[in-house]
């Protein structure tokens, strides 16, 4: 294969230009895609060529027929799902990443990137005010960050039993029993279905989706003593933004002996910012913790967090040689000991590229932002005729009820229509919501009016 020597010149050339022009057009541009899966394919697809192409060529046809297709999750006015934007520093690394190319599994093979990966994970266990020596693992996103942290879990439950699960597999095995609130995220359920652990069996959440602690303890008691037992808890629900009331529910959990699990993949991060540092407190005490650096952190996707308090239940379950017996000191370890891959992109280096940008202040600024942002915005969309807020607004996610499930659909499609914002339908507790997560380190106060602008265009409409 021959391109000629200038090829990574023109075609970064062509790609830098793409990417600023896309970043410029996202402050105005209407927020969702113009053009659906089923119209692109035509243009994406068609026979492959017979012979190459000028890469440049490659870059300026990959914008032309993405253009009308790119949902615009960088805007300050994207709330769907829990999605962040991207910072700029994170933005830059990211694209440093792909231009090394460093697989970054082992520290004397790539030494840059796993050590930069390494003080990421020492500013993040000190920010989130979880165990100095956890280990941390890079993965693509919260849902394997779950996995990760559960297949230790997995490990150390079975092995207290004197079973090896990495040598004798699941078959035989005693059988694990799962607690989880009835409001976890379903990618925990994938999680676990991925690890043969089966359904969890769910455990009773008060109004704002919070597990509740005597329902655990019902369940925990019912439990035969000698069964392995995990607890998986929730920082943060995508539609309450509520956290278990971790403290009591991680002290009841390991007076049963449990391991106790926290998906905190937006919520963890409330530990960094001091007024929000309460709705953490005890989540110190768990075993393992999962969270997303793309989503409140905003560094590009895909970025994942898997941080497990006890080295040695995280590198006998994804260390290739099984079984460590590591005593005192287990040291850095390699990156490919701590996640389910071997060969990975250094995806923690635009961690390093965040958290070094926006210093511990920065990191407290951006959560506090987010959650101002959402409260404002609730207090808005509250003022609105016939607008409910149904949760309590504790941290980054609103709901909003428009009188009955049809008018909250009708609003929520009308909105979306508009182009001025992007927010979510979704159910919760038996009823249609609007949803809004506030989750863009862009988004600033004229972002928030101009959106309850939106919200009150659409629900003023009486059509429904
Ligand atoms: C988003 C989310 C997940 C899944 O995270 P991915 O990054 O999409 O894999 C899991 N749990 C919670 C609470 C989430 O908000």
């Amino acid at each position: 294969m021959s391109f000629q020597g200038d090829s990574y010149d023109r075609a970064l050339a062509r790609a830098a230009e793409h990417a600023r022009a896309w970043l410029d057009s996202v402050a105005e541009r209407p927020v969702g895609p113009s053009a659906t899966a089923a119209e692109l394919l035509a243009g994406f697809s068609g026979p492959l060529p017979d012979g190459p192409t000028p890469p440049e060529d490659v870059v300026d046809l990959l914008a032309k027929l993405s253009a009308p297709g790119l949902m615009a999750i960088q805007s300050g006015r994207f709330f769907g799902w829990v999605m962040g934007g991207t910072l700029p520093a994170a933005l830059a690394a990211d694209w440093l990443v792909s231009a090394w190319d460093q697989n970054t599994g082992m520290r004397y093979a790539t030494p840059a990137t796993a050590t930069a990966e390494e003080a990421a994970a020492g500013w993040l266990l000190d920010l989130l005010g979880l165990p100095p020596g956890a280990d941390v693992g890079f993965v693509t996103g919260a849902t394997m960050a779950n996995f990760t942290c559960l297949g230790a879990a997995r490990t150390a439950v079975l092995s207290q039993l004197g079973w090896d699960v990495a040598r004798d597999g699941l078959a035989g095995a005693p059988k694990v029993r799962v607690l989880a609130g009835e409001e976890r995220h379903d990618t925990v359920d994938l999680a676990l279905r991925y690890l043969g652990l089966g359904s969890p069996a769910l455990v009773a959440a008060d109004e704002q989706g919070r597990i509740r602690v005597d329902a655990l303890t019902e369940s925990l008691n019912d439990v035969e003593s000698g069964t392995p037992v995990v607890v998986c808890l929730q920082a943060g629900n995508v539609h309450s933004g509520a956290f278990d009331p971790l403290e009591a529910a991680i002290e009841v959990a390991h007076q049963h002996g449990a391991w106790v699990h926290v998906d905190g993949a937006f919520g963890l991060w409330a530990a960094a910012a001091p007024s929000f540092a309460h709705l953490l407190a005890g989540a110190a005490g768990a075993d393992s913790w999962g969270t997303d650096a793309h989503k409140t952190l905003n560094v590009p996707y895909d970025c994942g967090i898997a941080i497990v308090a006890d080295p040695v239940a995280m590198r006998s379950t994804f260390g290739a040689h099984a079984s460590y017996l590591i005593s005192d000191d287990p040291g850095p370890g390699d990156p490919l000991e701590k996640v389910p891959e071997f060969s990975r992109r250094a995806r923690g280096v635009p961690v390093w590229a965040a958290l070094r940008s926006l210093g511990r202040s920065g990191v407290a600024e951006l959560v506090e932002g987010l959650a101002g942002h959402a409260r404002a915005m609730a207090e808005g969309i509250a003022r609105i005729d016939g607008a409910r807020v149904v949760n309590d607004v504790v941290y980054t996610q609103v709901c909003v009820e428009f009188g009955d499930d049809a008018r909250t659909r009708a609003v929520t499609a009308r909105l979306i229509a508009d182009g001025t914002v992007w927010m979510s339908g979704s159910r919760w507790r038996d009823r249609d919501v609007l949803r809004i997560s506030v989750s863009n380190w862009s988004t600033d106060a004229d972002d928030v009016r101009r959106s309850v602008d939106a919200v009150r265009r659409a629900s003023a409409d009486s059509s429904v």
